[in-house]
């Protein structure tokens, strides 16, 4: 693995540990769980961005590793890419209480650490999951105002600029949906293929 990346995710790793101001530092520690910073391919081509992490992560520092983890799995496999050539992490790195949605002070504080693991992993395709984190990738490469609801765009290709060039940005219903709404696990399988073609 290149040495100069590993540093630099070690750096981002530990300024979220050590983020003491961070909005759910002090739940962390009062619950005694873990962020999570993200794990795979640190020269992937194609990134994954969720939410925040839910039970399963924050008791194990790895993201996707509960009930949507399995679903993301299973999506994989079905276009063949496997999870280990991927970087999978989320926009907050803390567990919101009880899996809420997180806040708009969430977002805002703990989305650098994003930006700063996109521009070490130089991904070429990244594909958000969920709401939260398409409105934040879509507003912060593709440059505009999104009101489309992710109904509309789920599994289109935007092109966006990124520090280090031209990216695209993918859009995908989050996999928990498919997990309470088992009939959108096929929809969401037709999008995971437009990934197949952008890699
Ligand atoms: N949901 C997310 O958005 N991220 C995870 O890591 C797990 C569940």
């Amino acid at each position: 693995m290149n040495e100069t990346k590993k540093e630099l995710m070690r750096a981002v790793k530990a300024d979220v540990v050590n983020g003491t101001s961070l909005p759910l530092y002090t739940e962390r520690i009062k619950n005694k769980v873990f962020p999570v910073i993200g794990e795979g391919n640190h020269d992937a081509k194609i990134m994954f961005v969720g939410e925040a992490p839910g039970r399963n992560e924050a008791a194990t520092g790895r993201p996707f590793c509960g009930a949507a983890g399995t679903v993301l799995d299973e999506l994989l496999a079905s276009v063949a890419i496997p999870r280990a050539d991927v970087y999978i992490t989320n926009i907050v790195k803390d567990r919101p209480h009880q899996n809420r949605d997180p806040l708009p002070l969430e977002l805002e504080s703990y989305s650098p650490f994003l930006d700063r693991q996109i521009d070490i992993i130089q991904p070429k395709v990244i594909a958000t999951l969920g709401r939260f984190s398409m409105a934040y990738i879509l507003e912060h490469f593709c440059g505009d105002d999104f009101p489309e609801t992710i109904s509309k765009i789920h599994g289109k290709v935007f092109t966006g600029t990124a520090s280090y060039g031209k990216i695209s940005v993918v859009p995908l219903y989050h996999p928990a949906v498919a997990i309470y709404n088992p009939s959108t696990k096929e929809v969401i399988k037709e999008d995971f293929k437009v990934l197949k073609t952008l890699c």
